[in-house]
């Protein structure tokens, strides 16, 4: 396959199979970054409304960089990663405080910003700026593995600076814009991971992967990726009218969003004294009274590096006296507790009790 035969087909495919979205055609950096970090890691049908909210409640750079911490994460809520959430804050207060309110306009300027990486600096450069460079992500390792046959693993330094190569010489670079959205949407919905459309593909004849069979086989990453088993069990304590939160600390998933009291293990408790015999219980329930409400069923999280137990203990506490507000924790009512920003899990837990059981 040669750069300029991929290159001519791609964009003749492109021309026929156009997806309509909002951020297609536009031209105002903001929005374009907006889009990109939704997009990082989300699929399109669930990064759209976000899309859609953000940019109505904050239309300018500015408005986001004043938005309070907490009203930008609850936006954010059951996105994910949400490292994401609080670089793209971080950057909106660079933008508008340190660059004068002005997007940076070349792509190494770009690259800069925080939560910017080469993928995003190179899609906002070519889309807002029409610059000469070509992104390079899942999709595209995907696309030009199997069209050009390359078995260089895309995870190797070696991998990575060979498809950056190529990709680069493959860039239609009067249109580098409608480009980079045409190989993104080829790969995300023709020259997909599994199934991909090879029997009606305009590249096809010419696709070494095609041609030799090796479709499946590509793209080769040499490292299996192991994730970590984590168990949590929150201790939901009704305190009177009252329910204990605090906010996750940096170092760990969810940064900045709220949780109950947490009980951490490396395996899955199996008995309730493993429960009431820990620290958290005796930081919490202390000498109280109290009787355990409910215990929920066992919910699951698969993150890129973790998967995650997680299970809720609904305790009834009467006399409670505890020193909570020195470990940084708060005591609000239920009805509060919807105006802030949650792990989904616990987003899940709290609008659905229908779903709690005794284990023990
Ligand atoms: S022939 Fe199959 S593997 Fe090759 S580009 Fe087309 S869809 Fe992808």
């Amino acid at each position: 396959m040669k750069s300029t035969h991929f290159r001519k087909n791609l964009l003749e495919w492109h021309a026929a199979n156009d997806r309509p979205l909002p951020w297609k055609g536009e031209k105002n950096p903001y929005y374009i970054w907006l889009s990109e970090i939704i997009l990082q890691q989300t699929r399109v049908e669930q990064g759209l409304p976000y899309f859609e909210r953000f940019k109505e409640n904050y239309p300018r750079v500015k408005d986001l960089a004043d938005a309070p911490e907490d009203e930008v994460m609850k936006m954010w809520e059951g996105l994910g990663y949400y490292s994401r959430a609080r670089n793209l804050h971080a950057t909106a207060k660079n933008i508008a405080y340190n660059l004068d309110g002005k997007f940076p306009d070349s792509y190494e300027e770009i690259l800069k910003l925080k939560g910017v990486g080469p993928y995003t600096a190179a899609a906002i450069a070519s889309f807002a700026y029409n610059l000469p460079n070509a992104v390079v992500d899942g999709n595209v390792y995907r696309v030009l593995s199997r069209t050009f046959g390359i078995s260089t693993p895309i995870d190797s330094t070696d991998g990575k600076k060979e498809f950056a190569k190529l990709a680069q010489e493959c860039l239609d670079v009067k249109q580098a814009g409608v480009y980079n959205q045409a190989i993104m949407d080829f790969g995300a919905t023709h020259c997909t991971p599994k199934n991909p459309n090879c029997q009606s593909c305009l590249l096809s004849e010419k696709c070494v992967g095609f041609q030799e069979s090796r479709v499946e086989n590509l793209p080769v990453k040499s490292k299996k990726l192991v994730k970590r088993n984590r168990f949590f069990y929150y201790l939901v304590i009704n305190a009177g009218e009252k329910v204990l939160v605090k906010k996750r600390e940096a170092g760990d998933i969810w940064q900045g969003l709220y949780e109950f009291p947490i009980i951490e293990t490396e395996q899955t408790v199996t008995n309730r004294n493993q429960i009431e015999g820990s620290e958290t219980w005796h930081q919490f329930i202390n000498e109280s009274d109290y009787s355990v409400l409910r215990v929920s069923k066992a919910y699951k999280r698969v993150l890129t590096h973790q998967k995650i137990s997680i299970q809720f203990w609904e305790i009834q506490v009467e006399n409670f006296k505890n020193d909570y507000e020195k470990a940084g924790f708060i005591a609000i009512s239920r009805a509060e507790l919807v105006g802030l920003a949650f792990p989904r899990t616990i987003d899940l837990y709290l609008s659905d009790k229908s779903l709690s059981l005794e284990l023990f």
